[in-house]
């Protein structure tokens, strides 16, 4: 009992700190996309992609979260845009008082598109508010149509699903048909984009859908 009313207080406590982010990025005017997948489903080469095609037309920041390393913030910085890095230190998720710290080194920026790279892992970032408009599942084709049904939490608070690696449909199991039937029954209105950030395959109607929603929160 004493465990469970600790973790309640502890989300309560996010809850509290990730409106509050909420309302600084909204009297902003800012989009603010919290990006969520297991390890390995293509986020980081996902917003590297996403960087080239919108550069020129929306000015990015991006939050960088990993367990131990930088190398994914390298690469987003590599693409010259501002990056703040989060190390976690073990903690398998981000929240809302890391990206309050994140976004103090960012706020200076004219930024009107946030990206947040959550820790890999389709569990525990689910349950943690960050203060964000629209969370983003992404899950590649390599990884089964199965983890709808197993992750069901990520994908019912999503508002969109990146279905990436879609090049490498023919080689896996994946099935379109179950996948589309699971999100329906999960989230029958979770958006859906086909891509491939690999080759560039779909990538064109998710930055025209990102340009669109950062359209509507001009202030
Ligand atoms: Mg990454
Ligand atoms: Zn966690």
């Amino acid at each position: 009992m004493a465990q469970i009313r600790m973790e309640t207080n502890l989300l309560g406590a996010n809850d509290m700190l990730a409106a509050k982010n909420r309302r600084i990025f909204k009297a902003r005017g800012l989009l603010v996309i919290n990006l969520m997948s297991s390890p390995g489903s293509g986020k980081t080469t996902l917003l590297e992609k996403t960087i080239e095609a919108l550069r020129g037309r929306i000015e990015l920041g991006v939050i960088e979260g990993d367990l131990y390393t930088d190398q994914d913030a390298m690469r987003i910085e590599n693409k010259g845009v501002e990056v703040v890095q989060i190390n976690t230190e073990g903690t398998c998720h981000l929240d809302a008082g890391m990206i309050e710290k994140a976004w103090s080194r960012l706020e200076h920026l004219p930024i009107q598109l946030l990206f947040i790279e959550n820790v890999g892992n389709l569990v525990c970032p689910a349950e943690f508010d960050l203060g964000e408009d629209i969370r983003v599942v992404v899950l590649s084709t390599t990884e089964g149509h199965d983890k709808v049904l197993k992750y069901p939490l990520v994908f019912q608070q999503a508002q969109v699903v990146v279905l990436n690696k879609i090049d490498l449909l023919p080689y896996t199991d994946f099935d379109l048909n179950a996948f589309n039937r699971d999100l329906q029954l999960v989230n029958p209105q979770i958006r859906v984009f086909q891509l491939s950030g690999r080759t560039g395959e779909g990538l064109a109607q998710w930055t025209e859908w990102l340009v669109e929603e950062v359209g509507k929160r001009v202030i």
